[in-house]
C-alpha cells in the first residue's frame, strides 16, 4: 500500500470504532443538545482544520460510509491552488536541489541541506522563526526562501471551491478559519476583523450559506488569539468557536472557546504516537467530547 492508503485504512478503522462506541453527532446538533442540557452520554464531534484536499478525497468517502457528519474549518485563502505557510516551508526544504541555503537573514546562518532528518529539523527551526511574523513580513520571507531554494511548489494540496461545495452537499458542516491562517493575536484590530469577516464572506459565496461555526488558527488561547478576537468572531455572527486547548466540552465551557482533544495522545506508547502522526497527515481530525 502507498502511504496515503495506509492513512486511509487507519482513519477508516478509527471512524468505525467511534461510530460503534460513541454517539458521533453533527456539530450543530451537539451544540443544540448541549444548550438544552440533553447531550447523550459519550457524545463526540469530529472536526478537521485548514481545508486539506485529502479531507475531500480520503476522509469524506469514509465518513459517508460510516454515516458520520464531521465539521471542517477552512482557511479560504488557499482554495485556488494555494498552500498554508507551514506547508510552503516544508515543501520548499523537502524539494530544493541546493546543497546549502544562506539563512543569515533569519539569524539561522548557512545551512547544509543533507538527509531527510536534517531537513526536518531545519523546517522546525524555520517555522519557529516565521510563524509569529505579521502576514506581510511572513509572505515576504516565504517568497525569499522559495526563490533562494529555487523551487516551484506543487498545487492541489488544499481543497478547491468545488470540492468544498462537495463536502457541504454531502451533508458535512463547513466553518470559518480565517483567510490566510494568521496568528490572530499579532494582527491589529482592522487586520483581524478583515481576516475573520472576509473568510466568512468567501465561504458564504462558495457554499450559498453563511458559516455558523469558527475555529481559531493555531488556536492556543492567549498566545494565538485574544479576548479581542473572541469578540470579533462573535460580532461576525458566528454561534460558536473552537480553540485547540485540550479538553472536553462541559456545561461551564465558553461557547466561543470550546476545547478539543485528540484521544490518541492520551494513550501512551509509540504506536499511539505514530497513529497521531498519521492522522495529522490525513488532515488533523480532532474530537470534541462532552462530559457524561
Ligand atoms: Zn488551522
Amino acid at each position: 500500500m502507498v502511504p496515503g492508503e495506509v492513512y486511509a485504512a487507519v482513519f477508516d478503522s478509527l471512524i468505525g470504532m467511534l461510530a460503534d462506541t460513541y454517539n458521533v453527532l453533527p456539530l450543530d446538533d451537539a451544540l443544540e443538545l448541549r444548550r438544552a442540557g440533553k447531550l447523550p452520554p459519550r457524545a463526540v464531534v469530529i472536526t478537521f482544520d485548514d481545508g486539506y484536499e485529502d479531507n475531500f478525497s480520503v476522509a469524506l468517502p469514509i465518513l459517508k460510509r460510516h454515516g458520520v457528519v464531521a465539521a471542517f474549518f477552512v482557511a479560504s485563502g488557499f482554495l485556488s491552488g494555494g498552500m498554508m505557510f507551514n506547508d510552503r516551508v516544508r515543501e520548499t526544504i523537502r524539494l530544493t536541489q541546493r546543497d546549502e541555503l544562506n539563512l543569515d537573514w533569519l539569524d539561522l546562518s548557512v545551512r547544509k541541506l543533507g538527509p531527510v532528518e536534517t531537513r526536518e529539523r531545519l523546517v522546525e527551526e524555520l517555522l519557529r522563526r516565521i510563524k509569529y511574523m505579521s502576514l506581510d513580513v511572513r509572505e515576504a520571507a516565504l517568497v525569499r526562501l522559495e526563490a533562494d531554494a529555487g523551487v516551484s511548489l506543487p498545487t492541489g494540496m488544499m481543497m478547491s471551491p468545488a470540492q468544498l461545495r462537495g463536502l457541504a452537499d454531502a451533508g458535512m458542516i463547513v466553518g470559518g478559519h480565517t483567510v490566510n491562517h494568521p496568528i490572530l493575536s499579532v494582527l491589529d484590530d482592522k487586520g483581524a476583523r478583515e481576516e475573520i469577516e472576509r473568510n466568512r464572506d468567501e465561504l458564504g459565496s462558495i457554499l450559498g450559506h453563511v458559516p455558523r461555526f469558527f475555529a481559531y488558527p493555531n488556536g492556543k488561547p492567549g498566545a494565538d488569539y485574544s479576548a479581542r478576537d473572541v469578540e470579533l468572531v462573535r460580532q461576525a455572527g458566528y454561534e460558536a468557536a473552537f480553540s485547540t486547548s485540550i479538553g472536553s466540552v462541559g456545561p461551564e465551557s465558553d461557547v466561543f472557546q470550546l476545547p478539543r482533544f485528540t484521544p490518541w495522545d492520551r494513550t501512551a506508547g509509540r504506536f499511539a504516537l505514530r497513529l497521531a502522526h498519521n492522522f495529522l497527515r490525513v488532515g488533523a481530525p480532532q474530537l470534541v467530547e462532552s462530559v457524561r
